[in-house]
């Protein structure tokens, strides 16, 4: 299975490294190790997306289409 990781901070991919027995999660953009508790998961991922995008003004019907 290969699932994928992202960083709490910059939400940027994690890349996996294997080594001594362990798995460790590193981010590029933050040039750090992430700790299993902390880095976020696809589906974390795609609620933080949601919250992000929840703001109340721009929730508007759905029924105008821009034609
Ligand atoms: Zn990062």
């Amino acid at each position: 299975m290969s699932e994928k990781y992202y960083c709490p901070e910059c939400l940027s991919k994690l890349e996996k490294k294997e080594g001594c027995g362990s798995i460790s999660y590193f981010c590029y953009t933050c040039r750090k190790l992430v700790s299993r508790s902390k880095m976020l998961t696809e589906e974390q991922m795609a609620m933080k997306e949601r919250e992000c995008a929840e703001s109340p003004e721009t929730i508007e019907s759905e029924g105008s289409a821009d034609a």
